[in-house]
């Protein structure tokens, strides 16, 4: 039903089924959250997905009893869920503690984990996840990268640093070309050692360098590595040693390679 009131459901998943009225929305926002009139295609598209995410079955985050109660202080409301899925979301667009409303209606990370958990994977194709074009490292496009790169990472400069040997190459993405090269550990990327194997952004604005069974945290404000540990058992759980290679994904995952296996880690 279309209402000028709070949006709302009856009840979560199948015990909407027949319930008249079972879900409402608000198109209007007249007498219910009129901040909504200057943006109301916003306003229905995040209440479309939390409600809708209701009738997939899905109760309010904050509701778990896993909740963090020393800061995220928003009621229990509804219907509470019979099973956990993911980890407690403070990104899902099912949580009101979120800083976003309802996620800016965007499905978090752990969000796509739960309805894949229960509706299965994404066959739609609506996820174009394929090449759409191969072309010469350094000749058409990446000007000034060398063949044969083993890492790369972002910089909060806004440039990204690519990594082979004992050398680093410095990518201004305006410019499209290498405007800087230098000597890893030495001229730069203090700590960090020679022939690295891969590398990786971490969510918590640092960048993780591995090579072999260590791995190298480079804090950016230090403009140095403040931690050294081994992959796998202090840190970096279930990635095995001596990676190729590793990339950071929309997707807020990263994937690490080695040989025929990649290995998808969740931050
Ligand atoms: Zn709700």
């Amino acid at each position: 039903m279309i209402d000028d009131d709070g949006p709302h459901t009856k009840g979560l998943g199948k015990h909407l089924n027949g319930v008249q009225n079972g879900m409402v929305l608000n198109f209007q926002f007249n007498e219910w959250s009129p901040t909504c009139r200057s943006k109301r295609e916003y306003c229905i598209r995040v209440i479309a997905v939390h409600e809708f995410g209701h009738a997939l079955s899905f109760a309010h985050e904050q509701n778990r009893k896993d909740t963090p109660d020393n800061w995220c202080k928003e009621e229990i409301q509804g219907t509470d869920g019979d099973m956990y899925i993911t980890p407690w979301d403070l990104k899902s667009v099912m949580n009101y503690c979120n800083p976003k409303w309802s996620g800016d209606g965007k499905l978090s990370a752990h969000d796509l984990d739960g309805l894949h958990y229960v509706y299965g994977p994404n066959k739609g194709g609506i996820v174009k996840d394929k090449v759409d074009k191969v072309g010469d490292i350094g000749r058409s496009g990446w000007k000034g990268i060398p063949s044969g790169i083993v890492a790369a990472v972002s910089h909060p400069n806004g440039k990204a640093y690519f990594f082979k040997g004992d050398k680093y190459y410095r990518f201004d993405c305006k410019r499209d070309e290498v405007d800087k090269v230098g000597t890893t550990g030495s001229s730069g990327w203090k700590g960090i050692p020679n022939q690295i194997s891969a590398a990786v952004n971490h969510p918590n604005g640092k960048a993780y360098f591995f090579k072999g069974n260590k791995y190298y945290r480079f804090d950016f404000k230090k403009d140095k590595v403040d931690k050294v540990g081994d992959t796998g058992s202090s840190g970096w759980n279930g990635i095995p040693t001596g990676v190729n290679s590793a990339v950071n994904h929309p997707n807020s995952r990263a994937y690490f390679f080695k040989e025929n296996k990649y290995y998808r880690f969740v931050f």
